[in-house]
């Protein structure tokens, strides 16, 4: 795969100048696999996450596309959409596509929730050769006649499973009866349940699958580490290793929105510059938080995980879990966070009494064990305790079903997970 080059690729000369521009040399595996089929207008079902290059897989050839049959445009009429779950990832593609795309001609507008409807309808108007959208405020336009979509030519649907986890299929139904039926389709999900691979099937036509870094392989250029800790000692540990550790940009998940505010409150009166990110923040105040943590006038930032799911910053050397996941994909997703574009970047998960099963869920998904980190081990005995459970645990967890009864929830946000129709995957 190392030695393929764009100009391999058959890309036309305007976007190689773009991409020496952005010092991309060599395609990344999906883009090696996937552009050239997507360049003769097949369909393609992509198991991926962010951080694989996925992005410029889609656009480099939807924008070459788009740019050698280039038409007259139709007032309201989109070319091509890209439907995304949040706004972070929107405006992230937006970014990437008018970087790839400057020395074409293209027209673009994205939409999302969360701010006026007007700036958008008004890019909408004359016509737009790429669309991207969240599924919601899309329906909301299509609705009120401001977009048309009867002449996509190319759809991209963008982390599928994501949508689902945030109920939006049924919106993204709703869309799909607009497009016209013939039409190149590109189908994006990290995971691949049952509903998202029904979802593909019903949308795609002899599609070529192209999986790369499969959700249960973390990328080897993160090294990640567990700390035990009683959770009343997660902040003055968290402050511990802020101090101690070279960190410049670290990014910090914690379960709830709550704890977000809660802990960048406490780590903004400890003298360390940190802002918190999640669903109940205003669009402008998520969009500030993000630029300042970019612009390293932040240097924590404290994040759910729905929105940091499409958090692509540069150099962010630490990811730190508060709080673990209670859903296992979830820790692949946020430590990917990290070793972006070949860095290599660290990753360091608290995990105190209760947490200590999903630390053993996320290890069977890994198929490896995680770092114990013995520094800071001063709560001796919380770490001998929570060590102890774990290993029981652990050793349970890689030959018992997931779905044991004899697993006791931890109450709360952790109950039930297993219950009803199991697990995700
Ligand atoms: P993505 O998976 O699309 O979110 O991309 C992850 C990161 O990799 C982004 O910061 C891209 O700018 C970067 N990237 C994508 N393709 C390449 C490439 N061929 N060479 C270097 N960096 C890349």
């Amino acid at each position: 795969m190392s030695n393929i080059t764009f100009p391999d690729l058959q890309l036309i000369d305007p976007i190689l100048r773009a991409l020496t521009e952005e010092n991309y040399s060599i395609p990344t595996p999906i883009q090696a696999q996937s552009i050239p089929h997507l360049l003769e207008g097949g369909d393609l079902l992509g198991c991926a996450q962010t951080g694989t290059g996925k992005t410029a897989a889609f656009a480099l050839p939807m924008l070459q596309r788009l740019h050698l049959t280039r038409q007259r445009y139709n007032r309201k009429h989109a070319r091509s959409l890209i439907l995304t779950p949040t706004r972070e990832l929107a405006l992230q593609i937006a970014d990437n596509i008018k970087n790839y795309g400057r020395h074409l001609n293209l027209r673009y507008a994205t939409i999302f929730g969360g701010v006026g409807q007007n700036p958008q309808v008004q890019a909408l108007l004359p016509g737009v050769d790429i669309l991207i959208a969240t599924p919601g405020r899309l329906l909301d336009l299509i609705g009120q006649q401001h977009v048309k979509l009867e002449q996509v030519e190319i759809l991209v649907l963008d982390e599928a499973d994501r949508m689902l986890d945030m109920g939006f299929i049924r919106d993204v139904q709703k869309i799909l009866v607009h497009l016209p039926k013939q039409r190149q389709t590109l189908f994006f999900s990290a995971t691949m349940p049952n509903e998202v691979a029904g979802l593909a099937n019903s949308m795609l036509s002899n599609p070529i699958k192209v999986e790369v870094n499969p959700v249960s392989s973390t990328a080897e250029r993160i090294d990640d580490q567990v700390l035990f800790v009683e959770s009343t000692k997660k902040s003055s540990l968290l402050l511990e290793i802020l101090r101690e550790h070279d960190i410049e940009r670290a990014l910090v998940f914690t379960r709830t929105k709550h704890r977000a505010n809660r802990l960048a409150k406490e780590l903004n009166e400890k003298r360390v510059r940190a802002d918190a990110i999640h669903g109940n923040k205003s669009q402008n105040a998520r969009q500030r938080a993000l630029a300042d943590f970019t612009d390293g006038r932040l240097r924590v930032l404290v994040a759910t995980d729905i929105v940091a799911r499409g958090i692509d910053v540069e150099g962010i050397t630490h990811v730190i879990n508060y709080d673990l996941p209670n859903e296992p994909e979830s820790y692949v997703h946020r430590i990917g966070r990290t070793a972006r574009a070949g860095t290599s970047g660290i990753a360091m998960s608290f995990c105190d009494h209760e947490e200590s099963e999903y630390l053993a869920d996320i290890e069977k998904l890994l198929q490896r064990r995680v770092n114990i980190y013995t520094e800071h081990s001063h709560h001796a005995e919380a770490i001998a305790e929570n060590h102890a459970q774990y290993v029981q645990r652990r050793s349970g967890a890689i030959s018992r079903r997931p779905s044991s009864p004899s697993r006791g929830g931890r109450g709360g946000h952790g109950a039930g997970r297993h219950g009803g129709g199991g697990r995700r995957r």
